[in-house]
């Protein structure tokens, strides 16, 4: 799946992308306010709907693909029943050290506990043995064959979700500004939060202190300014010190610049009264649009996304 999907053949970030360009396509602002205030619970839920979408779709992929690999399973233990028993001709070996060998061979392909063969040490050491194993793995995988095929393709959803899941997960701190999700790979990692792009503050639902005005200025320009923000309702802080508001702000690395994307302008424009109506604030004054993101198109983003 990881594959064929490109949402899933690479890092969270990478998945990040497609939800942002799944997001824009389907221009749901629901699914954008999940996605902004609970992006955890947003991913877990469009990486199933996404390995549900797949596995209907590709129901007879699945199966063949499933059928194949238990072949390749029998051919990789038949094969070390083979080699195991070649090599222990060779000296007098006990069945034990017969089995230890087989385990052996079958460790760079397969995970196989040797303790699972203790029940048939007892056996007499002859060709038998090697007829035993190979007639047991025939009945065998015919049985593993059958539970496999038999098994309705979306009873393997929780299970893709699990490792997928794993594979895409990270940290999921937020920046204390815009929301940001933090794109570090690893889950409480050392060092600071960061995150190559950051958003216009509205999007997040800041304003300017004292006035019900979006701030629709993005962090990464804002602690470049002389701005200041309050901080518990109370102090006043310049952009610049942010980490000295403690803390969430003390531990993301925002570094000044003023390039930005056009992603989140698009979104303001698109979504601007829905945005109001939420956040009760509105885009006027100081958060005033600039006709410059008006004019941001739809396609825009979207060749911008997939540069
Ligand atoms: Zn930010
Ligand atoms: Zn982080």
């Amino acid at each position: 799946m990881r594959a064929t999907c490109p949402a899933f053949n690479g890092n969270r970030a990478n998945l990040e992308k497609h939800i942002l360009l799944s997001l824009a396509e389907n221009e749901n602002f629901d699914d954008y306010w999940e996605y902004i205030h609970n992006p955890k619970s947003f991913f877990r839920n469009y990486i199933q709907n996404h390995i549900k979408k797949y596995c209907s779709e590709q129901n007879n992929k699945i199966k063949t693909f499933l059928k194949i690999s238990v072949g390749d399973i029998k051919n990789v233990i038949l094969s070390a029943i083979h080699e195991s028993t070649a090599r222990a001709k060779d000296k007098s070996s006990t069945v034990s050290g017969r089995l230890d060998l087989f385990c052996d061979h079958l460790r760079s392909n397969l995970n196989f506990p040797r303790k699972d063969l203790i029940s048939i040490e007892h056996q007499e050491i002859n060709d038998f043995l090697k007829e035993a194993m190979c007639e047991g793995l025939d009945d065998l995988m015919v049985t593993v064959e059958k539970i496999c095929l038999s098994m309705p393709v979306e009873d393997m959803v929780p299970e893709i979700q699990n490792m997928l899941s794993e594979h895409l997960c990270g940290c999921w701190k937020q920046c204390p500004f815009c929301g940001a999700i933090c794109t570090n790979t690893i889950p409480n990692h050392d060092g600071d939060h960061s995150v190559p792009f950051h958003r216009p503050k509205a999007v997040n639902g800041g304003q300017w202190a004292n006035t019900d005005h979006f701030n629709i200025d993005c962090c990464t320009s804002l602690v470049a300014s002389d701005c200041v923000f309050i901080w518990n309702n109370s102090r006043e802080i310049s952009f610049k010190t942010y980490r000295h508001a403690g803390g969430e702000y003390a531990t993301w690395s925002i570094p000044p610049d003023t390039s930005t994307q056009p992603y989140w302008k698009w979104f303001v424009c698109h979504f601007r009264s829905n945005l109001e109506e939420k956040y009760e604030k509105k885009f006027t004054g100081r958060g005033e649009i600039p006709d410059a993101w008006t004019n941001i198109t739809k396609q825009n983003v979207l060749d911008d996304l997939k540069k």
